[in-house]
């Protein structure tokens, strides 16, 4: 398991995006598509003979010297260190750009790309917020195939429903493997650390999902064979960091604090679709339309009027028999703070106890963080043991 866990963490965080470049130049006709936070359908690259690389931005590997005259000092810090990734050409060999709607720094990093010209496309996609089939999907299906018609200009290669839907069910597996690992941890969270889990989701960003399936069934098997102790720390979630990345260390504090992370958002674009895309149907598009209005779980980025992310969250704290909550958003993220309110007065009405902080991906000194999870966890001992006997 050790040497996997490396392995996944060499490629999660190789900034040169070593391995995709490598797959492209294995054969003619391959196509690389980078595409920021939060969730793209990489099903479609898939099937015109692409690799959608996930880009999380330089975290604590980049020191951004160039990207802060790009943007203005309020803003979060992701973006600064893609611009930095650019400007030192870690992105050549891409030929496309995508940025999912989330908020207007990504909206601006996609104009940055355009002025940089970088690549041959390079497009700000819209998600649907309504999510009726015949208004919101019939949109989110034009969006789609505009991306299909960019890689086709590049590679010559046209749509085929036949391809799409292979593509689907790798990536079906891809979902059943990682909600697995996920479901493995949640069970046993002493079996594997968090930060270690993540690595290991995080690799399968940037590399063929295929090499990943792999690696994930690998990691089941051990995991399944694994024992280990538990340890007496408390269960918790953590909400806000779907977007820019903790630190590593970051994840190892709180679990070092006296915490496991028994549920969390980092990485939520892997885990977006809530169980998996039709299979084998004669519209696969309109199957990865449906899945994405009615399948998809709940984030800061999505008008949930019909759906409360309050009540979402709530659920999920039930389902992971958790003891708390850990706040933990990007500094200056808009979709994360604005949210904050709302999900912490749903767990002050329902005696939820939680914390909160600000990071930002290069955060260094993690002491605060510490002292803060470790009293929010040592509380929780305290309360629920012997105070609660009182
Ligand atoms: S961290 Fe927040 S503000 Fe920054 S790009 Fe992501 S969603 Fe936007």
């Amino acid at each position: 398991m050790d040497q996997l866990i490396k392995k996944c963490e060499n490629l999660a965080f190789d900034l040169n995006f070593t391995r995709a470049k490598q797959w492209k130049s294995e054969a003619d006709g391959r196509v690389l598509v980078g595409y920021m936070p939060i969730y793209f359908p990489r099903e479609i690259v898939h099937s015109m003979n692409g690799l959608a690389v996930g880009i999380l931005g330089g975290g604590d590997k980049k020191q951004i010297i160039r990207g802060d005259a790009y943007y203005q000092s309020y803003i979060c810090n992701m973006p600064r260190g893609i611009i930095e990734l650019v400007l030192d050409g870690h992105f050549d060999g891409f030929e496309g750009f995508l940025f999912p709607s989330i908020c207007d720094v990504i909206r601006n990093l996609s104009g940055m790309f355009r002025v940089l010209g970088k690549g041959t496309f390079v497009k700000y996609m819209d998600f649907p917020q309504n999510f009726q089939n015949h208004i919101g999907g019939e949109f989110y299906k034009t969006e789609m195939m505009e991306i299909v018609e960019h890689i086709s200009k590049i590679n010559g290669l046209e749509f085929s429903p036949e391809r799409l839907n292979d593509s689907i069910r790798v990536y079906n597996k891809n979902r059943v493997l990682t909600n697995t690992v996920y479901g493995l941890r949640k069970a046993a969270p002493w079996k594997i650390t968090a930060a270690d889990m993540y690595a290991i989701i995080r690799a399968g960003y940037v590399i063929p999902v295929e090499e990943h399936n792999a690696i994930l069934e690998e990691v089941i098997r051990l995991l399944n064979e694994a024992e280990g102790e538990p340890m007496d720390k408390i269960r918790v979630l953590v909400i806000g960091a779907f977007c820019e990345q903790p630190p590593l260390a970051l994840i190892r504090t709180i679990e070092q604090a006296g915490c496991y992370i028994v549920e969390d958002d980092f990485l939520l674009g892997s885990k977006w679709i809530q169980g998996e895309v039709d299979e084998g149907t004669d519209d696969p598009i309109g199957a990865i339309v449906d899945a994405y209005l009615h399948r998809s779980t709940f984030s800061s980025t999505v008008y949930d009027v019909d759906d409360p992310k309050e009540f979402r969250m709530l659920k999920l704290y039930e389902e992971s028999e958790a003891d708390g909550v850990i706040f933990a958003a990007p500094s200056f993220c808009d979709p994360a703070l604005l949210d904050h309110p709302i999900l912490q007065s749903a767990c002050d009405n329902n005696d939820i106890r939680y914390i909160s902080f600000l990071f930002s991906e290069n955060t260094g000194q993690f002491k605060v963080i510490k002292e803060q999870a470790g009293t929010f966890s040592d509380s929780i001992k305290l309360w629920d043991g012997e105070m609660a006997g009182i």
